[in-house]
């Protein structure tokens, strides 16, 4: 039978293929005492599941031949845990003693070694305890009968493009199908700027989020067409509804191959006013597109995804590697790279929302002050980096003037260190920092005063102006990036940078949006960074504007305070 689901499409296109369903990770466990006669069942089928994930990841050491070598020793440190006995021999005894059932007993024992690993003074180690619940997860998802954590595109296949159904994502999960050939993946929840959402663009593959029962609904190896565009889900179209699709399909491929041509067109504007056009991007890799695109530089390069899936810190030289990489492949063009922006929804942890909103907590720069050593060693490889290209130093999450001061004196000790260490960087290397919490965009000065450029990130702005939470879809609806106030705070921060002379960018969501070009255009911006897939499309728009015919209209739309107004009024900006 075929259905319709509707939610937020939170990037654009169309994918037709079969459904796979992601089994949810979680350690809720049903807690059974089991009959006498049951134990030695119980037991086998404990054996059974640690087998069975020894033998997937040898599979997984395997397939990292040609990988980075830490990646291997990660999979090499998870094999471990699963045999230490600890892991593979105490639960046996709380089945057998206790007559709890296998997913209890290894999660009981898992608390407890979690607790051990809290006490650890070093912070290294008191880390490993996530590669313990890790290890702890792919078990218990054995003895579910969900077999292997993070799906993989099925082998033998190829004809049929594959689509991910998850109730939901983190960032960490989604980071992992990157270099993976998914068409497409949907989820229940989620809102249009979370990090997962985010990385679906980042992919520019069709994606929705906020389905609600979309894992329930379907299932696995149903035929799906996902319009990311539009937010719908047609589960087991009919042929008249897939034929209508593949054709949309087919001519949305057809004006992306026309968009290719702009590749080397300079982004000026039709008077003549030059634009440059940045890319977002998330792994080293993503150069590659950010090249494809024709993108004048990285404006955003979100360090924190390098080492998300991986659950633990990157040393120095693991770092550098990976900033070297993306200064080198841009070959002298700027590359920002930003310190990590960890905490909130992009946690090495699950983050325990129920405690306090980590999107208001110890994230990014806050978490970065708190821990000296995380920082250091971050900037020492970016500095030792910035002897490869342009690079250029972005600190998010900043509000306090004394955070900028401590950042600033944190970047001069790791330039010292390293001069007399004899290690040559770039002595002229900018700091710049992003403008996404409504108090740095209204006290812009001190930022003006101690950096040398900004960035603004407009989908925390809108998050902290709003008070909603970028990530959540039950109130998507009033993630509204048009709010008077975002346009106010974001017009601000523009035309203050610009009488100060400092360059001012968005990274955000909005600069990659092609509806909103001429708007931020007519505020004065002159640098905008997206992901690379939506370069070209900007720049289509920058070609076709006249920004002193726009200008004159923006201070209008800003002068009014009626969102319907507003939007009407860039609808004829647009037109
Ligand atoms: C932003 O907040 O707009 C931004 C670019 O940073 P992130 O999306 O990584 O929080
Ligand atoms: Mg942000």
């Amino acid at each position: 039978m075929s259905f319709t689901i509707h939610g937020l499409g939170v990037s654009g296109g169309i994918a037709i293929g079969v459904a796979q369903l992601m089994s949810h990770t979680s350690l809720e466990v049903s807690h059974l005492t089991i009959g006498p006669r049951m134990v030695d069942k119980e037991l086998l089928r404990f054996d059974a599941a640690v087998a069975a994930v020894r033998e997937e990841l040898t599979q997984l050491k395997a397939e990292t031949t040609g990988a980075p070598a830490e990646l291997g020793a990660f999979v090499d440190l998870h094999a471990m845990i699963l045999a230490d006995p600890e892991l593979s021999e105490v639960p046996k005894s709380l089945i057998r003693d206790r007559r709890c059932n296998a997913e209890w007993a290894l999660v009981q024992q898992m608390e407890r070694l979690v607790e051990q690993f809290e006490a650890i003074e070093d912070p290294y180690l008191r880390e490993r305890k996530s590669d313990v619940v890790q290890v702890v997860q792919r078990v218990v998802k054995e003895l579910q009968g969900h077999g292997r954590g993070t799906p993989k595109a099925r082998k033998g296949s190829k004809d049929a493009d594959q689509i991910i159904v998850a109730h939901d994502l983190s960032p960490a999960d989604t980071i992992s199908f990157k270099g993976q050939r998914f068409a497409s993946f949907i989820t229940d929840v989620g809102g249009a700027t979370s990090h997962t959402a985010i990385l679906a663009r980042s992919m520019a593959i069709p994606s929705i989020v906020g389905l609600h029962h979309a894992r329930d609904l379907i299932r696995d190896g149903e035929w799906v067409v996902v319009d990311g565009t539009r937010g719908v889900v047609v589960v087991n179209p009919d042929e008249r509804v897939l034929e209508e699709y593949r054709l949309r399909k087919s001519e949305l491929e057809l004006e992306r191959t026309k968009l290719k041509r702009l590749k080397t067109t300079k982004a000026s504007s039709i008077d003549g006013v030059d634009v440059s056009l940045y890319a977002n991007i998330e792994l080293p890799d993503d150069v590659e597109a950010a090249r494809n695109a024709g993108a004048d530089g990285i404006g955003l390069f979100r360090t924190e995804f390098l080492f998300l899936d991986r659950g633990d810190m990157p040393t120095e030289d693991e770092q550098f590697e990976a900033y070297r990489k993306v200064a080198k492949g841009m070959e002298g063009k700027p590359v920002t790279i930003r310190t990590f922006d960890l905490g909130a929804d992009k946690s090495l942890e699950d983050a325990d929302r129920m405690k306090t909103n980590p999107a208001l907590g110890l994230r990014a720069i806050r978490l970065q002050l708190t821990e000296p050593k995380m920082l250091r060693t971050q900037l020492r490889a970016i500095l030792r980096a910035s002897k490869y290209g342009k690079v250029k130093i972005l600190v998010p999450m900043l509000s306090h003037a004394h955070e900028i001061d401590a950042t600033l004196a944190a970047v001069q000790q790791a330039k010292q260190s390293l001069r007399e260490q004899k290690i040559a960087f770039d002595e002229t290397i900018e700091v710049g920092g992003m403008i996404e919490i409504p108090a740095a965009a209204l006290a812009i000065g001190m930022f003006l005063r101690r950096l040398d450029f900004l960035s603004i990130g407009t989908n925390d702005l809108i998050q902290y102006t709003l008070a909603i939470d970028r990530s959540d879809e039950q109130v998507s609806s009033l993630y509204d990036p048009l709010h008077p106030a975002v346009l106010m705070l974001i017009a601000h921060t523009i035309y203050s940078g610009d009488k100060a002379g400092l360059p001012v960018s968005v990274c955000g969501e909005l600069a990659g949006d092609p509806a909103l070009t001429r708007l931020l255009l007519g505020m004065g911006l002159r640098t905008f960074s997206m992901h690379p897939a939506q370069i070209l499309e900007v720049k289509q728009h920058v070609l076709k504007s006249d920004v002193s015919e726009i200008a004159p209209v923006v201070r209008k739309i800003l002068r009014y305070s009626e969102p319907e107004k507003i939007r009407e009024q860039i609808e004829k900006l647009n037109a």
